[in-house]
């Protein structure tokens, strides 16, 4: 079995992983809060731990995984959106939602198992703050619940702060009912304007950390050993699970706040086992930002044409631990390239991937090593199609299917995403470029004063239902009445053999 080795964020270290149970590997990343289109950063832990998913169910089959990410539908920025727009809250979350299914379907994002909305959790949560407060870790003050971090002695583990740190260095709260500045908000009173629920601390609803620590704890604890999915050597394992993902700005406060609450309700020492946070990514060398004028939605760019398995090449491009700069440059790269691959394998039945590609996934996800891969064997593909005196052991059509289908794991090259126009582009390319090698030939017929393979080519083209053109200054190769692929791919190749 590959061992998979990520770099875990609590110790600093990349380390084996190691599921608690094989049978149900489980892994938990922070999502969205629902009152806007998604921005292109939105868009970058979704495709990494899309990867991490598709990695976990080849390693440990498909059925053996659980990957929930929840939808934020409770915040205060929702409930500005809803005021300034006269909406109402149910209508701007819905919409959200499905925006943000369907934008991250476009860059080739699998459906977690499950995707929680946190105002169904509802109980869950006031149940875990009853928890947290019979327990000595939280306390009610004028009509809202906070958590203690000086009950919790790990308070900053993850993120390696002390709570004095913390206090200094962060701007942080000041209220009269907080007994410690760094104390952070388990549930806050409603007015009637405000969503609120009846809870024993009046109406009202839970701050942003609770419903990670709730949701993951039911769906990913409670739910498989009511399912019985848990082998008995994981339900005699302490309560966690294995894997949590987010991404770097989540990592304090959102995760230590995550950490103290799950910790001290279930008294663990650990709420995951592995900690992986995205670094951020910038536009063309800058913060994004709605004041530098470079902030936009996954939605602008796939307006404007940008094919969503081109934000994915990019995105896989770098690192999941590098800051990702978008560029337009990698833009245009990335879009030549996936012409250039769909062409490559566009008969081709996919095998399976390549053992190096998954190696190289297997090394904390090493998307960028998995792309050059993916290059290495379509050159090697190139080659051949263009006459290339190859090795005899060199399986060509080996190559193809394992290329393909180590593409489609990258979730590249997919039907799903093929409905973006890359044969135009690529066909008018290639006119100009069959016309190009069509003059050159017609210059040497011109010099030898013999036109039989100028004719050959010409009748051949004519056939494949292409209309020549032979002009003073050169040739033109024009598609009038629809080009009949199959009748094309031998014309040139025994004149690039002689060359
Ligand atoms: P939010 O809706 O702001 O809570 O963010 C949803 C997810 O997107 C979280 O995992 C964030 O860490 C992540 N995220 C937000 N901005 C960026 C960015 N510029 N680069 C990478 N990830 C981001
Ligand atoms: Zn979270």
């Amino acid at each position: 079995m590959t061992t998979i080795k990520l770099h875990n964020t609590k110790t600093r270290k990349r380390e084996d992983f190691t599921p608690i149970d094989d049978k149900n590997v489980r892994m938990y990343v922070c999502g969205p809060t629902v009152y806007d289109r998604a921005h292109l950063g939105n868009a970058r832990p979704v495709i990494v731990f899309d990867v991490l998913n598709r990695l976990l169910r080849h390693v440990y089959g498909d059925a053996h995984v659980t990957y929930v990410r929840n939808f934020t539908d409770v915040d205060d920025k929702i409930n500005a959106r809803a005021a300034e727009s006269g909406r109402s809250i149910g209508e701007i979350t819905a919409e959200t939602t499905q925006w943000f299914l369907d934008d991250m379907a476009e860059v080739g994002a699998l459906e977690p198992d499950h995707m929680p909305r946190a105002t169904a959790y509802i109980p869950q949560m006031v149940a875990m703050i009853e928890d947290l407060i019979a327990k000595g870790h939280a306390y009610a003050a004028e009509g809202h619940v906070l958590f203690s971090v000086e009950s919790y002695k790990a308070y900053g583990a993850l993120s390696g702060r002390s709570i004095d740190d913390m206090i200094a260095g962060a701007r942080v709260e000041v209220a009269p009912y907080k007994r410690n500045p760094m104390d952070f908000v388990l549930w806050k009173p409603s007015d009637d304007a405000t969503p609120g629920w009846d809870s024993p601390w009046g109406r009202g609803r839970p701050g942003w950390h609770i419903e990670c620590s709730a949701m993951a704890d039911e769906l990913l604890w409670k739910e498989p050993l009511r399912q019985d999915r848990l082998s008995d050597k994981a339900k005699s394992a302490p309560h966690v699970f294995d894997i949590h993902g987010g991404g770097l700005d989540l990592q304090f406060p959102h995760h230590e706040d995550e950490i103290a609450q799950s910790c001290c309700a279930n008294g663990t020492d650990e709420m995951a086992r592995y900690w992986l946070h995205n670094e951020m990514l910038q536009v063309e060398g800058k913060k994004m930002s709605k004041s530098l004028g470079n902030f936009f939605t996954v939605r602008d760019l796939l307006d404007q044409g940008v094919p969503g398995e081109v934000i994915r090449f990019v995105m896989l491009s770098t690192h999941y631990r590098k800051p990702m700069d978008w560029t337009e440059k990698k833009r245009e790269e990335a879009e030549k390239t996936l012409r250039k691959w769909r062409e490559l394998s566009e008969h081709v039945q996919p095998s399976k991937p390549s053992k190096k590609l998954i190696e190289m996934l297997a090394n904390d996800l090493n998307t960028a090593g998995a792309i050059s891969q993916l290059h290495e064997m379509a050159s090697v593909l190139l080659a051949a199609f263009g006459g290339a005196d190859l090795p005899d052991e060199i399986d060509v059509g080996g190559i193809e299917s394992e290329f393909l289908a180590s593409a489609q794991f990258l979730g590249l090259i997919t039907d799903e995403l093929s409905g973006w126009n890359w044969k135009a582009e690529n066909e008018k390319d290639n006119l100009i470029g069959w016309a190009e090698v069509l003059s050159e030939v017609r210059l040497q017929a011109l010099a030898k004063k013999d036109f039989s393979e100028l004719d050959r080519i010409k009748l051949q083209l004519v056939e494949a239902g292409l209309e020549v053109r032979f002009k003073k200054d050169g040739v033109e190769i024009v598609d009038d009445i629809g080009i009949d692929q199959s009748k094309i791919g031998e014309i040139f190749y025994p004149w690039a053999n002689n060359k």
